[in-house]
């Protein structure tokens, strides 16, 4: 189904179910509308089991939602490709081959099925200088230009996600997906790389959609803020799965200077994410919903509300 071109990406009337052990299905995305204009830093926060995952791997096309539409500029996802690059917690770069290999490695992967390998093997050899060049551009682009010839277990976590980060965005992917990528760093790290990727941002067209535990991080980042909680109640008996509770803008100078962290407003923003879907033991009805971005949708309309 084709949807408006004016977004890049599309997101109606989502839902997605899983069978859990027993067989029996239950449902983890509960009609999710978003939609999504070039440019944008969007973070998404939720309680663990909420579907963040599930929903960048929607997004990615590595799957297929139950019922509803997942748009690309205008075009059903159908499975991954270049538009989109992901980059998760935990990067597992091949240990015997150098940070350069490495990215030559996807990029060679990307543009040569291994049929066109075994047909065209002077071509690809031909393509291997460009290759390195590029490997060497993004990799001093990320800031690790002297690092080339290491191996990865001779780098640090935060090296080890630049070079995830550098293999993502050598394909030139119009959104770059995040799955909590900072998680595992320790704080000092976590903080330099928060500012290396608004960096990588501003220097590119890129739009970010990027998981994170961490509200601060969330609003730090953000130029929206999306909460995706399974906690809210509705007047129907059993509704189960998570539902987009808040979709906010986070306003502001942005890329944000370092202080934004510790001023009032960054304080007032945490709160209300936590308060709005993270606490168990307070649900929001579905009518109170904070869907005030711009492009965020309403699912009920006040009229129907009323009736
Ligand atoms: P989050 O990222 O918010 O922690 P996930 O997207 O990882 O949440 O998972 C949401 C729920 O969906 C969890 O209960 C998880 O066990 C379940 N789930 C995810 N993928 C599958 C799958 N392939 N099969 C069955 N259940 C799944």
């Amino acid at each position: 189904m084709k949807k408006e071109k004016d977004y890049l990406l599309h997101l109606e009337d989502v839902h997605m179910r899983y069978r859990n052990h027993k067989g029996k299905m239950f449902t983890v995305l509960n009609d999710i509308d978003f939609k999504v204009k070039a440019g944008e830093f969007i973070t998404i926060v939720g309680p663990s089991g909420s579907g963040k995952s599930t929903l960048l791997r929607l997004i990615l096309g590595s799957e297929q939602p139950t019922e509803g539409t997942v748009c690309f500029a205008g075009e059903n996802i159908r499975c991954p490709d270049r538009n989109r690059g992901i980059v998760f917690q935990k990067y597992s770069l091949f240990p015997h081959l150098t940070v350069l290999q490495n990215l030559i490695f996807g990029l060679e992967a990307e543009e040569f099925t291994l049929t066109r390998r075994i047909l065209y093997p002077f071509k690809l050899r031909r393509k291997r200088k460009d290759f390195i060049e590029q490997a060497r551009e993004y990799l001093e682009r990320v800031g690790l230009g002297d690092d080339g010839d290491k191996y990865p277990q001779q780098l640090s976590g935060g090296m080890r996600q630049r070079v995830a980060i550098a293999q993502s965005l050598i394909t030139k992917p119009s959104i770059l997906l995040m799955d909590e990528p900072f998680g595992a760093l320790d704080d000092s790290t976590r903080q330099d790389m928060q500012l290396f990727i608004l960096e990588q941002w501003e220097k590119t067209d890129m739009t970010v959609i990027f998981i994170t535990h961490d509200l601060g991080e969330a609003i730090f980042l953000a130029t929206r803020s999306i909460v995706l909680s399974q906690y809210y109640i509705t007047d129907r008996e059993i509704d189960e799965g998570a539902k987009i509770v808040t979709d906010i803008e986070v306003p502001g100078d942005h890329p944000r200077p370092s202080e934004f962290k510790y001023c009032e407003e960054m304080n007032r923003f945490i709160a209300k994410l936590r308060h709005d879907g993270l606490d168990p033991d307070h649900r929001q009805h579905i009518k109170n919903f904070d869907l005030s971005f711009r492009d965020s949708f309403r699912t009920v309309t006040d009229e129907e509300w009323k009736k």
